[in-house]
């Protein structure tokens, strides 16, 4: 007899969304996390990063009844704008426009700001019978056996399940006790995540703007206090980005400014910002004897054309329907063999993508920024390739 059918560890968006999935699924949950997800934007340890969900984001949140909880919140991306720029202040030498009704869509995605995703899965997982929720408890340790893994969590508490996810992030402590190894990819890079008002709106379009040191990209939020707003994801060469972070307020935003081209007018920010590695980091496995990696702590991809969250949902979707599909097999060989065979291609596909489109968007060689703009022309200019390239994106066929 197992105590649960399943246990999280991790409370990340990831965690929450594979509990309120298996919860809605009829699986019995424990999901823990040393850190009780922080709900209120202006909370300490608060996560200032939005996430644009893709279509099939959605897909599964309508699944699982969690779209109708986000969908107040979330803003919808009418469009796509890339902006290449030389020379600093940079001055814009390419600018293309992709638009979601070429593919028959009427939006890309949708952004929600992270803490209130928090804020509302949280709430929808603690409304749901079979979910329990050890917050302010970690992972400590796992042993696993042919029909059971048995978990000691770190207030001494244990208990089997059939199956544990490790949903616990880029230092995954499941994936480590699972002893699956992970290779990262640093760049020098970090991303500043903040939000911003700005006079000019942005159009539900979001727009991503390539200079030395790497993507500035803009993605529609609320206004705020009656102005439009966006959430910034700005990646700069490390040192670079550790002086931007130490600037005065107007003096950042008038950085900011023109490093946006003045595309919004003259931005400020709005409450504080946080500083984010850049790397690219894949598990060597996907799984282990009853065990599953899925989101950051599987793989981690540099913070370029929303494809962070929105992979590790296709993993928590795939480990799901499968589950659903065979709800006997839970855990079993066959049923995780079957999980990493559905999503291997996809991680390794997107990260070495990514990992490349990073390099070239972060280069300030005169050869390799020319590449950029002819690559740019031609990626908009040519319609089947223009297509596949947002399929791609979007991860829909
Ligand atoms: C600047 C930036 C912008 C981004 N924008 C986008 C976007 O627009 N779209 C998109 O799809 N993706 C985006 N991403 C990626 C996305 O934010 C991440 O993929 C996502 O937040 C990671 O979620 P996670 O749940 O996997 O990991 P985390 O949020 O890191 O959660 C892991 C959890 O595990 C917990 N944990 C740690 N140790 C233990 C333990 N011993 N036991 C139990 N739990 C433990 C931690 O406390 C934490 O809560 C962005 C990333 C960055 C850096």
């Amino acid at each position: 007899m197992h105590d649960v059918d399943i246990f999280i560890s991790g409370g990340g968006i990831a965690g929450l969304t594979a509990a309120a999935a298996f919860g809605h699924g009829g699986f019995s949950v424990l999901l823990a996390d040393p850190a009780p997800p922080v709900a209120d934007m202006r909370a300490d340890g608060s996560d200032l990063r939005s996430t644009a969900f893709l279509q099939p984001a959605r897909t599964l949140f309508e699944e699982i009844g969690l779209w109708e909880v986000l969908a107040p919140f979330a803003v919808p991306l009418d469009a796509l704008r890339i902006v290449d720029t030389k020379g600093w202040p940079p001055e814009i030498s390419e600018t293309r426009t992709f638009e979601p009704t070429d593919l028959g869509e009427d939006s890309f995605g949708w952004n929600l700001p992270n803490w209130l995703i928090r804020r509302e899965i949280l709430r929808f997982a603690e409304a749901q019978t079979g979910i329990e929720l050890a917050l302010g408890t970690g992972f400590r340790s796992m042993l696993t056996r042919t029909r059971e893994v048995r978990v000691t969590l770190t207030d001494g508490r244990a208990l089997r399940a059939r199956l544990v996810i490790g949903a616990d992030g880029r230092a995954s402590p499941v994936r480590e006790a699972a002893g699956i190894a992970a290779h990262t990819i640093r760049y020098g890079q970090k991303a500043l995540a903040f939000s911003a008002s700005h006079p000019i709106p942005h159009g539900q379009i979001s727009t991503e703007i390539y200079n030395r040191g790497g993507a500035f990209t803009t993605v529609p939020l609320p206004d705020h206090k009656g102005a439009p707003a966006s959430a910034i994801v700005w990646m700069n060469a490390g040192p670079r980005a550790q002086a931007l972070a130490a600037l005065p307020t107007a003096e950042f935003d008038a950085q900011m400014t023109a490093r946006a081209c003045g595309l919004l007018g003259p931005m400020e920010r709005i409450g504080d910002l946080r500083l984010w590695p850049v790397v690219t980091q894949t598990a060597d496995r996907l799984t282990a004897e009853r065990t599953a990696l899925v989101a950051e702590a599987a793989h981690v991809l540099p913070p370029i054309g929303a494809q962070g969250l929105n992979t590790s949902l296709h993993d928590i979707a795939a480990l799901y329907d499968l589950a659903k599909a065979a709800p006997e097999g839970l855990g079993t060989p066959a049923q995780l063999a079957r999980y990493a065979r559905s999503r291997e291609r996809d991680i390794a596909l997107r990260a070495r993508s990514i990992d490349l489109f990073n390099r070239i968007c972060q280069s300030g060689e005169p050869p390799i920024q020319a590449l950029r703009s002819a690559g740019l022309r031609a990626a908009h200019g040519v319609a089947p390739l223009r297509r596949a390239l947002m399929r791609a994106g979007l991860g829909t066929r």
